[in-house]
């Protein structure tokens, strides 16, 4: 049996081991430390729009304290993209407010601006103006960010921007992560970067990230003893995982490269065939990292399904995936309300990932390429 392809897995840079053997060396060994400040220091210079970066343990818990920090609590209500992982969304619930779901646009799979005004104005009718936006820059993605942004402006409601999986990505030249009040990256093992397990809150002011860190260890009252004014969470990086990521940042543009020539790879294997799409930028003011390359599949004009292609893959030990299942449709979110058509569910029902890693290796592309080939053969 061949070995497993992997849809995106953990790709090392070879200095990481060296911040962690510094950490060990120095007794760093806590949720703070030198690497955690020049973890934090990377990701302002990379993102390059004097942003204020906190480390913390997961993205979830940086959209969660974004959600804190603007004010969410209990009865409100915030817009959410439904076509997202579950961690866009479920902090929202950790504040007793409730998600109304917003539908993608078919040119970018990301929030759709006309349902977005439409989801505002409605709950506005209702007395019920929503408190903020979760946008997601989906599979690498940028968002249809100007026409959101000019929206959210109008109806004077904060952006929480999810770029977890859109480190490296550009909207008209600037960083995806940057546009947000708050904006959110997540370096769980399958993402652009890992540090095994993290995230990181983008924030505008100094102010915001220094209260950002208060939350994340427990919102400790300046006092010299225990004294707490305010609820506080347990969610700050470590200074190990931190080592991990420094390590990182010094291969992301590296791996961001790599990841865009695996799209332009499936892009010649696909590139003529009626019915399969590849989700590629849409213009030049788009440049996506590729995080996974994904396709539809409509099964009417390409004669088979995604199920179908997906299990011929898994034949030959090549992970694929289908696209995220919509937050509306999820069990857990079967009442909340929805704003949108048959967008995302579309997209769930015909759309797969496909390998993606930065470290996917010439010969097991070759095998990629030559089991989608032979598949296509005998459906032709
Ligand atoms: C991974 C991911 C998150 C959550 O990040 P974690 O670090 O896993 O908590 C949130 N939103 C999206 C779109 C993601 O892909």
């Amino acid at each position: 049996m061949n070995s497993k392809i992997w849809l995106s897995s953990p790709h090392m840079g070879g200095t990481e081991q060296k911040y962690i053997q510094d950490a060990f060396e120095t007794n760093w060994i806590a949720p703070l430390g030198p690497n955690v400040n020049e973890f934090e220091n990377a990701l302002e210079t990379f993102l390059n729009e004097d942003k204020f970066v906190s480390c913390l343990s997961s993205g979830t818990a940086a959209i969660h304290l974004a959600l804190v920090q603007l004010g969410v609590r209990n009865g409100d209500e915030v817009l959410c993209q439904t076509f997202t992982f579950c961690g866009s969304a479920n902090p929202i619930i950790y504040q007793g407010a409730t998600p109304v779901f917003v539908d993608s646009e078919t040119e970018t799979w990301n929030m759709c601006p006309s349902y977005l005004e439409e989801a505002i104005k409605q709950r506005i009718s209702k007395g019920k103006k929503p408190k903020a936006i979760i946008l997601v820059h989906l599979y690498g993605m940028p968002a249809k960010i100007d026409e959101i942004l000019a929206i959210a402006r109008k109806y004077e409601i904060p952006i929480i921007e999810d770029a977890a999986e859109a480190l490296g990505s550009t909207y008209k030249g600037r960083k995806c992560g940057t546009f947000g009040e708050y904006s959110i990256l997540s370096f769980n093992g399958n993402k652009i970067i890992t540090t095994s397990g993290g995230g990181a809150l983008v924030c505008r002011t100094k102010e915001q990230k220094e209260q950002t860190i208060f939350y994340a260890t427990q919102a400790r009252d300046n006092k010299p003893y225990y004294q707490h004014s305010k609820i506080g969470y347990n969610y700050r990086m470590s200074n190990i995982n931190a080592g991990i990521g420094r390590g990182q940042m010094e291969v992301l543009t590296h791996h961001v490269n790599l990841r865009r020539s695996n799209n332009a790879f499936y892009s010649q294997i696909f590139e003529n065939l009626n019915g399969i799409r590849l989700l590629q930028e849409p213009n030049s003011d788009f440049y996506s990292n590729h995080w996974l390359s994904c396709i539809t599949i409509d099964p009417k004009e390409a004669n088979f399904t995604r199920e179908e292609l997906r299990l011929a893959l898994l034949e030959n030990n090549i992970e694929s995936r289908p696209l995220w299942n919509p937050m509306h449709l999820q069990p857990v979110f079967k009442d909340n309300l929805f704003y949108g058509s048959n967008i995302s569910e579309t997209l769930f029902a015909n759309g797969l990932c496909l390998p993606s890693g930065s470290n996917l290796l010439e010969e097991e592309k070759n095998r990629i390429k030559s089991a989608i080939n032979s598949f296509l053969s005998k459906k032709a």
